[in-house]
């Protein structure tokens, strides 16, 4: 498993002995199949796409009698390698479909591989919603909520991950189980079982009114908090050293948007694009560094002053997420959460950091809030959060300020999120988790013989080697 054409430019580390720029490991006629944008690269021996449970039990049993590894995907959102393997792949991409929906309950059952797009538009037709969505709406609900994604929170509390009542999963001898209660309480990462079934609690239907203006850096963090006391929603976004940062809050509203609101949604939708569109032609990699700094420089003035907006409504899910008309530019993310109570002083820093260094044109930054949750190996496990997300178009040129960013975080305490690309300082992160080894404990009941781990949880778990044997350490 190696790098991809486009990973040189990636912050995502190569695995000792594979070669980032070739075929590496590779084997003859093996298939290739990168994430959402190319930047990170595997080559399965095989991939299948089941259509049914009895199936995927027959294809766990099988491969856990030969001694192979199976790693089941979503829609390769991550930006890691948590999702990738050099055995076999598993996509859900034929378990699509709504089983149940409990009016009364609120509450929906889907097949593990519904890509959160469709699943927030049926809930639509039944007048309900998520209690809270990431930025991006292109991945499968077993995706999110297997790696904790939090989204935009505040007041208004609860994430993704806590929505679910009802788990179904095959397990590592090849068993459907079914998971409810305290059994939830832990981030699966893929290493639990293939999860075929979920049951979300979800909320009427609801708006939200949107407001962004920028405020001087200097302020910007103080101006974020404070909105943190009276909004429902609230994020912060700054981009290489444009002076200005971006606060944004959201309010839920009972009513519907205005056609006027519907006309500015769309206008700001298709100018997003735009953005994206042209930092995903920009040849960052052919240009001079000095140019490029330029460049950067200017879509971030062009992005930062382009996103200040009146106040409008629009669905939740329209809202919440980054409407570019489902286009993103290839980019590598590092997002670490930070306990809530130090975060002041670590922002506040980071802003000063990026502002003083020119070489921080190509980093976006956003953050985010989210409440303590009581679930093992999320970041956010046991204590309140602020997520310090960096997006990263040019992660060659912004690699000393990433690298000084990372440090930073880490000083303050900060857990990585799961599904972005894990520093290269971090060799251990699970072991950042107070209850790793009593989830590693349950992870080794839900697949004795190891059928789910790749190299990607040896690396997170057990140390820097890249062996695929579940942690010595727990083991004894
Ligand atoms: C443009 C973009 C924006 C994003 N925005 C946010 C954000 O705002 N907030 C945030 O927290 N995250 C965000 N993410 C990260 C994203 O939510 C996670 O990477 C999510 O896990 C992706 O879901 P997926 O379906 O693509 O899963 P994959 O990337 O395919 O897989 C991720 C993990 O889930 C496991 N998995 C997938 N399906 C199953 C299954 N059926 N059973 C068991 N395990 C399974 C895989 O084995 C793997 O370990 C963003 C990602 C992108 C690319």
């Amino acid at each position: 498993m190696g790098g991809g054409p486009t990973a040189a430019r990636s912050l995502v580390e190569p695995y000792p002995g594979s070669d980032r720029n070739g075929p590496g490991l590779v084997g003859r006629g093996m298939p290739r199949i990168a994430n959402w944008c190319g930047r990170v690269w595997a080559s399965p021996a095989e991939i299948l796409r089941p259509t049914s449970e009895p199936e995927l039990c027959r294809l766990v049993r099988r491969a856990a009698r030969e001694g192979r590894r199976v790693k089941v995907v979503g829609a390769r959102h991550s930006f890691g390698r948590i999702w990738t393997t050099d055995d076999l792949m598993i996509e859900l991409s034929r378990f699509h479909r709504v089983l149940q929906v409990d009016r009364e309950r609120m509450q929906i059952t889907v097949q593990g591989g519904m890509p959160l797009h469709r699943l927030v538009r049926v809930l639509e037709r039944f007048g309900l919603a998520l209690p809270n969505i990431g930025a991006w709406m292109e991945q499968t609900v077993a995706g999110v909520t297997s790696t904790a994604t939090h989204g935009t929170s505040g007041r208004y509390r609860q994430t993704l991950p806590e929505s679910v009542v009802r788990m179904r999963l095959v397990d590592g001898r090849g068993e459907p189980r079914v998971l409810e209660g305290a059994a939830l309480r832990q981030v699966t990462l893929g290493l639990f079982g293939i999860i075929t079934e979920l049951t979300l609690q979800c909320r009427p239907f609801f708006f939200v009114r949107q407001h962004k203006h920028a405020v001087p850096r200097e302020e910007a963090v103080e101006r974020a908090l404070a909105a943190l006391e009276r909004h429902d929603l609230v994020d912060l976004r700054w981009a290489g050293s444009v002076p200005r940062a971006l606060v944004g809050q959201w309010d839920v509203e009972p009513g519907p948007p205005s056609w006027r609101d519907r006309l500015r949604q769309s206008i700001e939708a298709t100018r997003l694009w735009a953005v994206n569109r042209t930092v995903a032609a920009y040849p960052a990699s052919r240009m001079p560094t000095a140019l490029s700094t330029r460049v950067w420089e200017v879509l971030g003035h062009a992005y930062v002053e382009a996103s200040e907006r009146p106040s409008r409504v629009s669905p939740w899910y329209r809202g919440l997420t980054y409407d570019s008309r489902g286009f993103a530019p290839p980019h590598d993310e590092i997002e670490l959460a930070l306990p809530r109570a130090r975060a002041a002083a670590c922002l506040r820093e980071a802003i000063a950091l990026m502002q003083e260094d020119r070489r921080s044109a190509a980093i976006e930054v956003q953050v985010r809030f989210s409440p303590a949750i009581d679930m093992a190996l999320a970041p956010n496990d046991g204590r309140e959060t602020a997520w310090l997300n960096l997006n990263v178009f040019d992660a060659v040129a912004a690699a000393p300020v990433v690298d000084a960013l990372v440090r930073l975080a880490y000083s303050y305490e900060a857990r990585a999120h799961w599904a972005k690309v894990i520093p290269a300082s971090d060799r251990r992160p699970a072991r950042r988790h107070p209850r790793w080894r009593q989830w590693e404990a349950t992870r080794a009941a839900f697949d004795p013989h190891g059928v789910f781990l790749n190299r990607w949880y040896a690396r997170c778990f057990g140390g820097v080697s890249g062996e695929l044997e579940p942690t010595q350490e727990v083991a004894a």
